[in-house]
C-alpha cells in the first residue's frame, strides 16, 4: 500500500503519540511519510469482521477489511471505507448470507436487512426487509445521510431507494440461492399449517439436514457480515449487512438492522456488532451492551463473552437448547474499543476476520463453550 510507515516507524510514532514524548520529532516523520497515519491519538487503525470479511472478493484482489483498511488508511471517511469492503461480500454470489445470492425466506423471495453507524457524526440509518437492492448497506446509508429517520423497511425502502437511484431488480436470487430454496422446500414437511411450533422446528430442522449433508455451511444458514474499524484519529464506525435467517418467515427482522443489537457504536468507546441467530440476540440488545461494558473498561473480549454468557442464561427454551443445557445455536460478536483493542467472541469455536498494518487474517474467536453441539 503506498504512503504507509513501516512497521518500525509505525511503533515509535504510535509509542511516542502515546508517551507524548519526541512528538514533534516523530510528528515530522509521519507527516512526511505517512499522511494518512497522523497518530494524534496512538491508535493502530483496525478493521474487524465476521470471517466472510476475508473469505470473499467478488473476482476482484482484495477482501473486505483489506479494502477497507487501506481506505481507510488512505484519509478516506471510516464509514464509507466499511460500507465499501462489505460491497464486496453483498456484491458476491457465493456468499449466500448477504446481499445478491443471499438465502432467501420461505417464499423464496430475498429480503435484506441492514444498518450502519457513524461514530463521530453520531448519525444511524438502516433498513429492514428490502428487496430488489443488491447493496442494502448503501441504503442504509443514504436513510443516516439524508432523512430525519433511522429505520425503513419494506415497501417504503424499496420505494426510498428507488427514488434515490438504486437499480430495483426483480428478484435477488442466484441459480444457487433458488436450488437451495427449492431443496428447503422439499425437506420441509408439507403439513405446514399444523401446530406451528412443529412447522418452525421442522424448517429447522430440514435447514439444519442440509448443514449435516454440507450443502450449507453452518455458518451460513445462519450468516451476516459485520464490519467494524477505527482510525489513527480514534474514530469509530460500523456496518451490518445480511439476508438474516435462511428461510424465515417472510417479513421476519433480524438483529442486523437495529441499533444496540446488529450493531452499535460510540465513538471514542467502541463499536460492536455481531452475527448469528438475530433473536437471541435481540432480547439482551448485546451490540449496545458490550459497548457499555467496554466503556467502564473492559477488553472487547470479556465485554463480547460476558454478553455471550447472559444470552446463555437467558436462553430456558428447551427447543434452544442442547442435552447439556447449553444453546444450540451461534452467535458470534466482532468489537473494538476506542484504544484500537479487539476481538471476535462467539458461543462456539470459529473465525473472525482482522486487517492491520500486518494485513489481512482470519482469527480465531474467544468461545464460551469450547466444541459445538454434538461434538466433543
Ligand atoms: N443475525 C442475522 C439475523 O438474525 C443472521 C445471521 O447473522 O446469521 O438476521
Amino acid at each position: 500500500m503506498a504512503n504507509k510507515l513501516n512497521r518500525r516507524e509505525f511503533m515509535a510514532a504510535g509509542a511516542a503519540a502515546i508517551t507524548g514524548v519526541a512528538v514533534s520529532d516523530t510528528a515530522s516523520i509521519v507527516k512526511a511519510q505517512a499522511p494518512t497515519l497522523a497518530l494524534q491519538r496512538g491508535v493502530a487503525p483496525v478493521v474487524i469482521a465476521s470471517s466472510n470479511g476475508h473469505r470473499y472478493k467478488n473476482g476482484g484482489d482484495v477482501t473486505c477489511v483489506e479494502l477497507a483498511f487501506k481506505m481507510m488508511t488512505d484519509g478516506k471517511d471510516v464509514l464509507d471505507s466499511l460500507i465499501a469492503g462489505v460491497n464486496i461480500v453483498e456484491l458476491d454470489p457465493d456468499d449466500t448470507s448477504v446481499g445478491f445470492g443471499g438465502l432467501p425466506n420461505a417464499d423464496g423471495v430475498v429480503q435484506l436487512d441492514s444498518s450502519c453507524m457513524h461514530g463521530p457524526k453520531k448519525r444511524a440509518g438502516a433498513v429492514a426487509c428490502i428487496e430488489g437492492i443488491r447493496t442494502p448497506s448503501l441504503v442504509a446509508q443514504k436513510v443516516m445521510d439524508l432523512t430525519d429517520h433511522h429505520l425503513l423497511v419494506g415497501k417504503g425502502a424499496q420505494n426510498f431507494a428507488k427514488m434515490m437511484g438504486f437499480k430495483i431488480e426483480d428478484d435477488l436470487n442466484t441459480p444457487r440461492s433458488r436450488r437451495l430454496w427449492m431443496e428447503w422446500k422439499r425437506r420441509t414437511d408439507p403439513e405446514h399449517w399444523l401446530d406451528p411450533e412443529k412447522r418452525l422446528m421442522a424448517g429447522f430442522k430440514a435447514g439444519m439436514s442440509m448443514v449435516a449433508d454440507g450443502l450449507i455451511d453452518r455458518e451460513h444458514y445462519f450468516g451476516t457480515i459485520n464490519c467494524d474499524g477505527i482510525n489513527s484519529k480514534g474514530e469509530i464506525c460500523g456496518v451490518t449487512t445480511t439476508s438474516g435467517l435462511a428461510w424465515k418467515i417472510p417479513g421476519r427482522v433480524g438483529d442486523s438492522p437495529i441499533l444496540g443489537a446488529g450493531l452499535y457504536v460510540e465513538d471514542k468507546i467502541g463499536a460492536a456488532g455481531s452475527t448469528g441467530r438475530g433473536e437471541a440476540n435481540l432480547y439482551g440488545l448485546c451490540s449496545f451492551l458490550i459497548v457499555e461494558l467496554m466503556r467502564q473498561g473492559k477488553h472487547p473480549k470479556d465485554a463480547g463473552l460476558e454478553a455471550l454468557r447472559r444470552i446463555a442464561n437467558n436462553t430456558i427454551d428447551k427447543r434452544l437448547r442442547d442435552e447439556k443445557g447449553q444453546p444450540n445455536f451461534q452467535v458470534i460478536f466482532y468489537a473494538l474499543n476506542g484504544k484500537g483493542e479487539y476481538a471476535g467472541t462467539s458461543m462456539f469455536p470459529t473465525k473472525y476476520a482482522v486487517c492491520t498494518e500486518k494485513g489481512g487474517e482470519l482469527l480465531d474467536t474467544a468461545t464460551l463453550f469450547s466444541a459445538w453441539p454434538g461434538r466433543s
